[in-house]
């Protein structure tokens, strides 16, 4: 089983996945694997430094939207696919949606081509099921401007017009693929976030 969680940044993807984590834990029959992208193995961490360095202001946006597509593939076949293989459950931070909305969408390259390059990365893995944590952009930048004190990476010089582009582009994502992606409005508190995830991947996946 592999399940993704997305969502616009500061919508609470990492402090969601923490805290639903041991609770998934407790329920589920197998093993579950939690994991991130971009990164999650060697290379592929090195490969999000050179995407996220703040010095990088140059770097083509198509070159960003094939460095995410290598990394995906390396961490693809290092960790999820063996993982799946081995009958566990897969949660992970961020897949192919990521793409399709901030380099598809948020950089204007157009989501048809990210597809594209995204279905030679995979070979046309694709979640069961997706968590979009849905959050107006003005919240989201907020909530990471507030929160942000560690890593100032790349994306946060990004203004609110390339956010909302993101967002847009996960609704028209979630309104496409109802039977795969579960929005859940994560402008609620922590704890009816957590909630009313846990719910929807225990009613989608009753095993
Ligand atoms: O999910 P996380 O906060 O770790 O992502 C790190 C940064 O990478 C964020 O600023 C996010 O917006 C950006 N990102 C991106 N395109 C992707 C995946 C992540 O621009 N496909
Ligand atoms: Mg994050």
């Amino acid at each position: 089983l592999f399940i993704t969680i997305e969502g616009p940044d500061g919508a609470g993807k990492t402090t969601v996945l923490n805290e639903l984590y041991p609770r998934l834990q407790m329920i589920a029959k197998s093993e579950i694997i939690k994991t991130r992208e971009p990164g999650g193995v060697l290379i592929a961490e090195k490969i999000r430094q050179i995407i996220l360095n703040p010095d990088h202001q140059q770097m083509d946006e198509r070159t960003e939207a094939l460095l995410y597509a290598a990394a995906r593939r390396q961490h693809l076949v290092e960790v999820i696919l063996p993982a799946l293989n081995a009958g566990k459950i897969v949660v992970c931070d961020r897949f192919v949606d990521s793409s399709l909305t901030y380099q598809g969408a948020g950089r204007r390259i157009g989501m048809k081509e990210i597809a594209q390059i995204n279905e030679f990365a995979t070979e046309g893995v694709t979640p069961d099921f997706t968590l979009y944590l849905d959050v107006d952009s003005d919240t989201g930048l907020r909530r990471i401007h507030r929160n942000r004190t560690q890593e100032i990476d790349r994306l946060d010089l990004e203004g609110l017009e390339f956010h909302q582009r993101v967002r847009h582009a996960y609704l028209k994502l979630a309104e496409e693929n109802p039977a795969r992606i579960h929005r859940i409005d994560a402008k609620a508190s922590l704890q009816d976030v957590v909630d009313s995830s846990f719910s929807a991947i225990v009613e989608s996946n009753p095993n």
